[in-house]
Order: structure tokens, then sequence, then C-alpha cells
């Protein structure tokens, strides 16, 4: 097939809005997949993902197309569809000439739809709008189509109205890429010069990089370099990506995508973003905005039970063969014992990663509240990262605390306009902008510290707009902030993995409100344990947990033996998921406390 009838497209769509829906309606129109294979949802393949409905690894496939004779490729490149793995959005995107941008005729625009526009417009993609579920009594396809030209600016005159669900649209819709996604450019003559925007580990194949050639193309054979790492390495074979049944070939040439097989043992060396070139005759640049993935939150992992450490190890040493975003140190507490320091690209990204180790490994695990990166400044003139608030040095040590940031894009019904400046006012976000796309939505962008939305942010939106807002957001980069540490102390000891790292004007209040969940959590002891806030020496917060006096098992009189055994077996069940500090029983949830203080 020649370049000029290869056609590079992804998907954007707000969560929910039917993306995997449509994929999976475009691989059937074309073909690719009989109606027995088409269990619902092709695209989307992980466990957690199907589960959670998420997609985290991007899939694609390449499909053929024949219109009035003509043989067409349309390489359809998936997206991840969470904020965590915006990084490799942006890759995904740039191997693409155009995007379908769907909208749900009944919900109009979120947020996350307006995030992956601009993203997709930083990387020059030709934009075809499309309003799905048009089959829906709700639809109201007139009024999104405006929405999208207010929120976005775009001009939608032309766009497709198709239902997913009935396959009504679709086949106008593939006309539509094929005629209006420009066919890619690139010299098939000069050297190889191939983008990685996605990478993963096969149990046969071993590491596999999937990726778009811009210039010349890759062979079988062929010893190429990977510019990032300068490692060179040999392809061993080549595949067009299909989610059912890759299909062998010997070349991926200019303007394709494909799946490269190494051989690797890990992902490490095909980091998503990388270039690849030929080892002999490389190309000049590598590919602009390769960023080698970078974690943005950390948490501590410790196994309940201590002997478990070294598991926990090979457990997260599997997993990051498949995950080089994931990283991992030895850390030990004196709190929890020994664990790993773990990053994360996100939240979801940790939770994905915790219960993998749960489900996948066996594993009992308590995780301490994430915490972002802090960039400090010190007095010598030092500067350190830190990734567990523990770290920080002492505050006469100090110059400058820097967060991390990010632009939040909000949609919301204009009725919790009021609620939801006075939540991110409280969290100490910035207003940049704030637009009515019609009378009854609003847009609202806001600059606000990371470790704002690592708290809890979500859940407080949602219930603050019952359900109506979405979110998206996007890291922006460090600034200063007038922070503190918080040490929590449970009988007069410090419990390091409990300290957080604070606004110091809402230390107090912070300190008041973690003190008392603790109080809840924390079970009555044999003796009362005391339970203080402090920043440095001075205890800004305390409360007690009374002693329980008496034993649980002392009510049930002799007589109903099951009774008290299923009572002792509860408590015993119960004490799995504690930790002990010192002398005193911390059920995990403690740990996670911290999250929710207002
Ligand atoms: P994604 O999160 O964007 O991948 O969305 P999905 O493809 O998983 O779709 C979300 C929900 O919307 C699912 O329950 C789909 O069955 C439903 N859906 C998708 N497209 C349509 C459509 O055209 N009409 C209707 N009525 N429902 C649809
Ligand atoms: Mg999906």
């Amino acid at each position: 097939v020649p370049q000029e009838n290869i056609r590079n497209f992804s998907i954007i769509a707000h969560i929910d809005h039917g993306k995997s829906t449509l994929a999976d309606r475009i691989i059937q129109e074309c073909g690719a997949v009989s109606d027995r294979q088409m269990s619902a949802q092709v695209m989307d393949t992980m466990d957690i993902e199907k589960e959670r409905g998420i997609t985290i690894k991007a899939q694609s496939v390449r499909l053929d197309y024949i219109k009035d004779g003509e043989h067409y490729i349309l390489n359809l490149i998936d997206t991840p569809g969470h904020v965590d793995f915006s990084y490799e959005v942006s890759r995904s995107l740039a191997s693409c000439e155009g995007a379908l941008l769907i909208v749900d005729a009944a919900q109009g625009v979120e947020a996350q739809t307006i995030a992956n526009v601009y993203i997709a417009i930083e990387n020059d993609l030709e934009l075809l709008p499309v309003v799905n579920k048009i089959d829906l009594p709700a639809a109201d396809p007139d009024r999104v189509l405006s929405e999208l030209e207010e929120a976005i600016g775009i001009d939608a005159t032309e766009h497709a109205l198709v239902s997913a669900k009935t396959g009504q649209g679709v086949p106008e819709l593939i006309d539509m890429i094929v005629e209006r996604i420009p066919a890619p450019k690139g010299d098939i003559n000069a050297p190889t010069k191939a983008l990685i925007y996605d990478s993963w580990f096969d149990n046969y194949l071993g590491a596999l990089a999937l990726v778009r050639v811009f210039e010349g193309k890759i062979e079988k054979g062929q010893k190429i370099k990977i510019m990032g790492t300068k490692e060179e390495h040999q392809v061993l074979d080549l595949m067009y990506p299909n989610p059912i049944k890759p299909v062998k070939t010997n070349e991926i040439s200019t303007g394709e995508v494909g799946l490269v097989v190494t051989g690797l043992k890990t992902v490490e060396a095909l980091q998503v973003g990388d270039t690849i070139t030929d080892a002999k005759n490389p190309t000049a640049e590598a590919i602009g905005g390769f960023e080698p993935a970078k974690p943005f939150v950390f948490a501590g992992i410790y196994p309940i039970e201590t002997d478990k450490f070294e598991d926990l190890r090979d457990a997260l040493n599997k997993l990051k063969l498949n995950d080089s975003s994931l990283s991992f140190e030895p850390e030990s507490s004196m709190a929890l014992g020994s664990g790993f320091r773990t990053g994360f690209l996100g939240m979801l990204h940790m939770e994905v990663i915790k219960e993998r180790l749960e489900r996948e490994f066996n594993l009992e695990l308590i995780a301490t509240a994430p915490t972002v990166v802090y960039k400090v400044k010190k007095t010598d003139g030092e500067e350190i990262e830190i990734q567990n608030p523990s770290e920080l040095p002492e505050p006469q040590k100090i110059d400058t605390i820097y967060e991390p940031y990010v632009k939040a894009t909000i949609l919301t019904p204009q009725e919790y306009v009021g609620n939801l400046i006075k939540l991110l006012n409280d969290r100490r976000g910035i207003q940049i902008k704030m637009d009515y796309l019609n009378e009854t939505r609003v847009l609202m962008e806001y600059d606000i510290p990371m470790n704002e939305i690592v708290m809890d942010f979500y859940d407080k939106l949602k219930s603050t707009t019952k359900g109506y807002a979405s979110f998206d957001y996007e890291p922006i980069g460090f600034r200063p902030g007038n922070l503190v540490k918080l040490d929590i102390r449970v009988a007069g000891e410090v419990v390091d993995s409990l300290s957080i790292i604070v606004p110091e004007d809402k230390a107090r209040t912070r300190g008041l409100a973690f003190v008392g969940q603790l109080k809840e959590l924390i079970p009555r002891q044999l003796f009362e344990v005391a339970i203080q806030a402090s920043i440095g020496n001075n205890v800004i917060a305390r409360s007690n947990v009374k002693s329980m006096g008496k034993n649980v098992t002392a009510k049930c009189y002799g007589g109903d033996i099951t009774r008290k055994r299923k009572l002792l077996e509860k408590q015993k069940a119960g004490k799995k998921r504690m930790k002990a500090i010192g002398k005193v029983q911390v059920p995990q949830e403690a740990f996670m406390a911290v999250l929710k203080l207002d």
C-alpha cells in the first residue's frame, strides 16, 4: 500500500463517552475481527482495565479498508484513558496525523475531552468532531457541537453523528477518516527514524516496542540503535498490531506503525518517547519531546508480615519488567519495618500496582499515604528532592520548599460554581479561567498544588457537585510553598510513616483532624494511648484512646462456645491488618486517614 493511502488516527474522549465501543465498531466494520472474536471490547485487555473500564496500556490495530477499489491502511492508535499517563497519551498522539474527537450526545463536552484536545492541538492533529450515542433519547447533537466550538474553539461544521452501539453513521465516519485525515509525510529513503509510543513485556516474545516510523524503514534483522539509551539491538521480528493476532512482516516503512521484537528481558531499554534509528547509518536528530518516565507520587509499601520483604522485592521486580515508570528503593520505617519507597505516575497507577501486588503475588500490604515530590533548597545552598516527608531537613536548614503544581480543568453545571470556587480556594487553587459554555455549563481552569489533589480531591469534587463535574489535570512545574512537616506521635513516639507535609497556615486544623481520625481508628488497647500532632517539638493537637479495661470475651459468659470462638476469630482477622507500633496496634486505615482531613 502506498504511503498516501495510510491513515494514522486516535480516538479522544472523556471516560464513558464510547471510545472503546466505537473502536470495536470500526474494527468490525473493516472486517478485521469476526463477530465471534468480538467478545466485548477487544481494545481493553488487562483484567483491572476491564473491571474499571479504563485503558492503561495503549493498544493499536492495523486495518484494511477498500474504498472505490482503492486499498487503504487505517492504523487506529489507542491512547491511555487516564491523566496519570498523560505523557504516554502525548506520545500516542504524536504518532498520528488525526484524531476523532468523540463527545457523548447527551453528556456534552467534559474535562478530559478538553485536556486531550490540548495535547492533540500541540501535535498539529486534524480533529474530526464525532457526536456519539445519537440513539439516546436525551441526545442533543446541536448543543454538543456548539459546546465544542465554545469550549475549544474548533470549527465543528464538518462532523460525524454516530451511534457506536447500533453502528449508525460508522461507515460514513470511516469515509470521513480517509478523506479528511492527511496521509503521513516522511522520506522513505532517509535513515530509520521511529518513535516508541508504547512498550511492554510479552512472556513469549520478550520486550516489545510499538513504534511509528517517521522516516526510512525498520527491517527484520536490522541492527538498530535506541537514541536515548544509546543501546544497540537486533530486530528479531516485526509485526503489524492486532489485539487478537498480530501479523508478521519483514519491514515497517515510513508512515506505518508496528511491533518491534527485540528479545530483551525488560522494557527498560524501550522507553516510551525514545527514538529508534539505524545503528550504522543513524538519523541526525532524535524525535523531540523525550522525557524518561518520571514518578510524581510516592508511597511506602510494606508487607504486613515482615518475612515477606524479599517476596515483595521479587514482585516489584517482575512488575518493573513491564513498566519502566515504576520505581522503588528499599526503605525502613521505625513504625513499619522494611519496605519500599515506591514511585508512581499518579494515584491510579499507584492503586493498580498495589492491587496487582496483592492479587497476582498474594501479598498483604500496608501502603502509607501518597506524597508528591518536593524540592528543597537548603540554607547551605544544596538542593535536594524529597520523596518522603520524614526526609525533610530541620526547619532552620530549609531556605525554600518547592512543590509541584498542576493545571486543573473542571467542567461543571453552573449551580455548583459557588461551592467549587470555595473548595478550590480551600485547596490553594489559583483561578486562571472561568467560561460559560452555555447557560448551564461552566469551564474552570485552576493552577493548584498537586499535594492538594492527592489529598482526596476527586471524591470531594464529586460530592460537592453531586457527581456532575468532571476533572482532569496536567503537571505544570514547581512553585515555592509555605510548608511545614507535621509529625504524629503515638504513645510519645513519632511514627515516621504518618508524617505529612502541610501548608503552615493549615497545620493546626489538619493536625486536629488527623488526631481526631486516629482516635477513632486505633482500637482500645490494654492501656491508655496518647495521640499527638506536632511541628518539631511543638505539640499542636492531642487526644487519647482510652484503655479497654476488660477482656472482650468476658461478656460471653461460659456457655456459648461457638460465639466465643467466632469472636476470637474475628479478633484474629482484625489483627492481620494491624501493624504493631511499639506496643500499640495500629490498623492499616490509619496510614491513609491523612487523605481525608477536611
Ligand atoms: P469509553 O470509556 O470511552 O471507552 O466508553 P465505552 O466504549 O466503554 O462506553 C461507555 C458506555 O456507553 C458503555 O456502557 C457503552 O455500552 C455505552 N455506549 C457506547 N456507545 C454508545 C452509543 O452509541 N449509544 C448508547 N446508547 N450507548 C453507548
Ligand atoms: Mg474504554
